[in-house]
């Protein structure tokens, strides 16, 4: 039976890797079967039994009559004495006739529940991690045919290929969201790409004109890049790219669009912002990237930006017109000496 001997620091190793979440659908699906297993095998309790850190937990419960445990109880696994424990720790199938006329088991927490007779099967995740167990108990002795025994095999296998499969809709799932960040976004600078920036303003845009709310924009070109790259190497230019990336980043609010849309020009979308808080949050920007001291081989460099802002109110027509009149702006900052901010007014 308990053949298998795991130290402490191999039952901690034992929920290292974090596995998705079971659909209700298939909760649902395993919750019919074990009812239906317990009602045919004659006994009071059928359970699925799951690891969850430390515990060993009532995860599904046979809906049967005399059924001593409920959905949630719960034991610190190791070291309970519980059978489910013993089928965790070996991997194995586990039997118990009569645990009162067995010492080892006659003072596990189970037999506390009046539940003497036991068989149990474990459940794996497809990279081995235990998941927990399967098993039927009885408060008087019972022995169950070949057949039966199959039985619970057989849920124990589906249970296990739901889980198989559980894992890998949740690989695929990671999968598509790495694989549209990496069309949607610059890697140097996790902007969107023009395109992606173009899409979601655009469909913002919409929104706010339906829901009447104002809109600003703002555009945003380094300053003397040209130079910088000339001086310090292109390595260094594209740390103040990534460096500007990141202020943005943590500067913006989550529903601000940014988006990468030439070499060192970017806009950045402000949903529900007027003129007035579209001009705070470029100075703040301009002055905090003025402040960035990048490293370089013969100590830091810094650089600034010029930025344009305009405002489109809800009666106002499409992005393009308002990114034309940021850019005017824009140009006006950079007529002006540069590190700096203006306004598009024309109305
Ligand atoms: P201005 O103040 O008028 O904007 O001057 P500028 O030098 O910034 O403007 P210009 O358009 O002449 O030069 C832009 C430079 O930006 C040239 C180009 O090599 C550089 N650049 C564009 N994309 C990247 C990039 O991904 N990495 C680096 N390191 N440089 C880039
Ligand atoms: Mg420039
Ligand atoms: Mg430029």
């Amino acid at each position: 039976m308990c053949t298998t001997r795991i130290d402490k620091s191999t039952a901690l190793k034992l929920q290292k890797v974090d596995h998705p979440a079971i659909p209700i659908e298939v909760q649902d699906e395993w919750q019919h079967i074990i009812t239906l297993m317990a009602k045919l095998l004659r006994v009071p309790s059928g359970l699925i039994m799951r690891l969850e850190e430390e515990f060993l937990l009532v995860y599904i419960c046979s809906e049967t009559a005399n059924n001593p445990y409920n959905v949630g109880d719960k034991e610190i696994w190791f070291g309970s004495g519980l059978y489910c424990e013993t089928v965790i720790r070996s991997g194995e199938r586990l039997f118990i006739a009569n645990a009162l006329e067995d010492d080892r088991w006659k003072n596990n927490p189970d037999v506390g529940r009046n539940m003497i007779n036991y068989l149990g099967f474990p459940i794996s995740w497809p990279n081995g991690d235990p998941f927990g167990t399967i098993c039927v108990l009885d408060n008087k002795t019972h022995h169950y045919t070949d057949i039966e025994e199959e039985l619970m095999v057989r849920f124990k296998k589906i249970i296990e290929t739901n889980l198989s499969l559980i894992e890998r809709t949740s690989q695929l799932e990671d999968l598509a969201k790495e694989l549209e960040c990496l069309a949607n976004r610059d890697s140097l600078t996790n902007a969107y790409t023009r395109r992606a920036f173009y899409d979601f303003s655009k469909k913002e845009l919409g929104r706010a004109k339906r829901q009447k709310h104002t809109t600003s924009v703002l555009m945003i070109d380094l300053d003397y890049f040209k130079r910088l790259n000339d001086q310090f190497g292109h390595h260094i230019g594209d740390d103040a790219l990534r460096e500007f990336g990141f202020v943005v980043e943590n500067m913006k609010r989550a529903e601000d669009i940014f988006g990468r849309v030439g070499g060192e020009e970017f806009i950045i979308f402000l949903p529900e912002t007027k003129h007035e808080g579209a001009m705070q949050f470029a100075e703040r920007l301009r002055s905090k990237i003025a402040m960035l001291n990048i490293p370089a081989d013969n100590g830091t460099v810094s650089f600034t930006v010029s930025i344009g802002v305009s405002e489109c109110e809800y009666s106002d027509s499409g992005l393009q017109q308002i990114i034309d009149e940021a850019d005017s702006a824009l140009y006006a900052s950079k007529e002006s000496g540069r590190d700096q901010v203006s306004l598009y007014r024309n109305r």
